[in-house]
């Protein structure tokens, strides 16, 4: 197998350290094809510039093609500001800094319930 191809992989998953949501990623990582790097930080996309700067490396070293941004419910990181509409709007403004700085990437978004329940955000 050529080196580069056993050094990638398709995608970055970026989700909060919250214990309470690690169960509903396990099972979700599960569905996920040809492996991922994963971001484990308070918040999710909070620290917008810091997820930026792990998202390049990941982009040099295994080439990612997708990227999975995930915020909770209820997020502790966020405090009484973490409204869905606050996740929503930060989600999308990763989004659309992550597909200015690669067009070539494909940036899929969830806000994940507590009950388990990943909803997409377009
Ligand atoms: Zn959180």
């Amino acid at each position: 197998m050529p080196m580069k191809a056993a050094h990638s992989c398709r995608s970055i998953i970026v989700h909060c350290i919250d214990f309470r949501i690690q169960k509903f990623l396990i099972s979700w990582v599960e569905d996920l094809k040809d492996g991922y790097d994963r971001l484990s930080i308070a918040g999710g996309v909070k620290d917008l510039p810091f997820v930026l700067e792990q998202l390049e490396v990941s982009h040099r070293l295994h080439h990612i093609k997708e990227v999975y941004l995930i915020n909770h419910e209820d997020c502790g990181a966020y405090g009484k500001q973490g409204s869905a509409g606050t996740h929503i709007r930060d989600l999308l403004k990763a989004q659309k800094e992550i597909v200015e700085k690669y067009p070539g990437l494909k940036v899929i978004l969830y806000y994940l319930k507590l009950n388990g329940s990943f909803e997409p955000v377009d």
